[in-house]
């Protein structure tokens, strides 16, 4: 089974890092998939959110990361993927989400979206948190990995 799990990933947190650890006991293949979204005011270009999602994930031979832009549906059944997988934080995502996964089901019915609830202790992070609070020099070491911390503390700090 394979099953897609798309975002914007700008940058990748440890809140995500933990719905990919747990969508993994439910598919055999998880692809991350990086949205190209030209519209959005991106802190990294696509080819950087890429490769820290490779680098957090190199130990986990089950995932492979790419990116897309269209209809995710149109992805998904190009990678033959049954399932879209969505993190959940509270009761603002879940009116996004469920009006997403409803969309998806319309446009394609094959494919059904797995909302899966945060973990706790991630339930506050949020990519733009990470980026306001490292761009104002706050500890963002709680949101995201030691392996990208630098790098996104430097771009924060540029921008
Ligand atoms: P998008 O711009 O598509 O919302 P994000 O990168 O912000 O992309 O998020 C991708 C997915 O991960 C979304 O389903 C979002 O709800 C989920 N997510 C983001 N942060 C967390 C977190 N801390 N815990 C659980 N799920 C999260």
């Amino acid at each position: 089974m394979i099953a897609i799990y798309p975002g914007s990933f700008d940058p990748v947190t440890l809140g995500h890092v933990d719905i990919i650890k747990r969508a993994l006991s439910l598919t055999d293949v998880l692809i991350v998939a990086v949205l190209k979204n030209s519209s959005k005011n991106a802190l990294f270009t696509v080819e950087e959110r890429i490769s820290h999602l490779e680098l957090l994930t190199k130990d986990m031979p089950n995932v492979k990361v790419d990116s897309f832009s269209g209809l995710l549906v149109d992805f998904a059944q190009k990678h033959n993927a049954k399932f879209i997988i969505r993190g959940l934080r509270a009761l603002t995502d879940f009116e996004f989400e469920f009006q997403m996964a409803l969309t998806n089901r319309e446009l394609n019915s094959d494919i059904e979206t797995i909302l899966i609830p945060t973990s706790l202790q991630y339930l506050y992070i949020s990519s733009r948190v990470v980026k306001e609070v490292a761009h104002f020099g706050g500890d963002i070491s709680t949101m995201v990995h030691p392996a990208i911390y630098d790098d996104v503390k430097k771009k924060t700090e540029q921008s």
